[in-house]
């Protein structure tokens, strides 16, 4: 483990545009030194925002970082405007809305569901499949049944304005995932508790118009999530394949456990990513990564990719770094 005075040398070392969440159209770009800081949430996208004020709610009367990131998860996902989370999201080529959730704990307890249809918040799911199975993964008609089973209720998860996207697409029909647009995006959410406890979550509704029974990144332990409570937590959005590939957000743990900053454990496993791709056009993945101090960092492939961060003394909005 690194010592106090190691991590805040790193953290000083990355530095990043910042909005405050309450002007991000007049993006304002200045310097601001990350420090450490308890309890703190930080989430991927402008969602973010209203994910880390529900979040913010639990964190600051001193409870549990996974209650935190369980109840943040929530908000894109019961939110029908938000087309790549939850209920709303844009479906897969067949007209169906199929929804990919994981979660861990500060113990290393995780739960997922992928590949899951009709319910409104895959995460609260996940979390079930944590708590109460032997399992850590449920996909499918299997985890319906057992979401039904835990009194969760079938509803239509496809909204008028995703439908008639989807027809519209349907009319050439060509899958070609535009980067930074709301056909995907994902919300990954990371939180250190009071207690000094780290949790994570991860949720969305993939990428738009996939093949019927693709599932990406999000719902995979190490790829679209992962937290140790000893070193920090890491998500990650963009490309599931891509991510996947890489074990992506198990790998941003390992480099801050090797003594990166959050910032520089992103950057490498971003740059990795892109040295499997001739080509990186279309091709964006972002990290987000927080470590045991309250640290945080992020960087993507391309410009575009934002993240949100509430502390005590924070409430902004940040544009991630990019390599290209
Ligand atoms: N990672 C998600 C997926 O591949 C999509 C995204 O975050 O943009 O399903």
């Amino acid at each position: 483990m690194q010592k106090r005075r190691t991590f805040i040398k790193n953290a000083v070392l990355g530095s990043a545009a910042i909005t405050t969440a309450f002007g991000c159209e007049n993006a304002k770009k200045e310097e601001e030194k990350v420090i450490a800081q308890k309890p703190i949430v930080i989430s991927t996208w402008k969602f973010g925002v209203q994910a880390n004020a529900e979040a913010w709610k639990i964190l600051s009367a001193n409870g549990r970082a996974l209650d935190a990131v369980e109840v943040g998860a929530m908000v894109p996902e019961s939110d029908p405007t938000e087309s790549s989370v939850g209920f709303g999201g844009l479906p897969d080529r067949e007209g169906k809305v199929t929804l990919d959730a994981c979660i861990m704990d500060e113990k290393g307890n995780c739960g997922s569901v992928a590949f899951l249809q009709h319910i409104k918040n895959p995460i609260q799911v996940a979390r079930k499949v944590m708590e109460d199975t032997p399992h850590v993964m449920l996909a499918g008609e299997g985890a319906l049944q057992f979401a039904l089973e835990s009194g969760f209720k079938k509803e239509n998860l496809l909204t008028p304005n995703a439908e008639k996207a989807w027809k519209e697409w349907l009319k050439n029909s060509k899958y070609e995932p535009v980067i930074n647009i709301e056909n995907h995006d994902t919300i990954g959410i990371l939180a250190l508790d009071e207690a000094g406890n780290l949790s994570g979550a991860c949720t969305t509704s993939g990428m738009a118009y996939k093949m019927h029974g693709r599932v990406g990144d999000s719902p995979i332990i190490g790829a679209g999530l992962y937290v140790d409570n000893e070193v920090g937590g890491a998500c990650a959005t963009g490309v599931g394949e891509a991510v996947i590939r890489a074990a992506g957000s198990a790998m941003v743990v390992e480099q801050m456990r090797n003594g990166k900053s959050p910032e520089e454990a992103c950057k490498i496993i971003v740059e990795r990513i892109a040295r499997l791709y001739p080509s990186l056009e279309n091709m964006q993945v972002g990290f987000l990564a927080l470590n045991k101090n309250g640290e945080y960092g992020a960087y993507c492939i391309h410009p575009g990719f934002n993240y949100a961060v509430k502390s005590e003394k924070q409430d902004d909005l940040i544009d991630g770094k990019h390599i290209v």
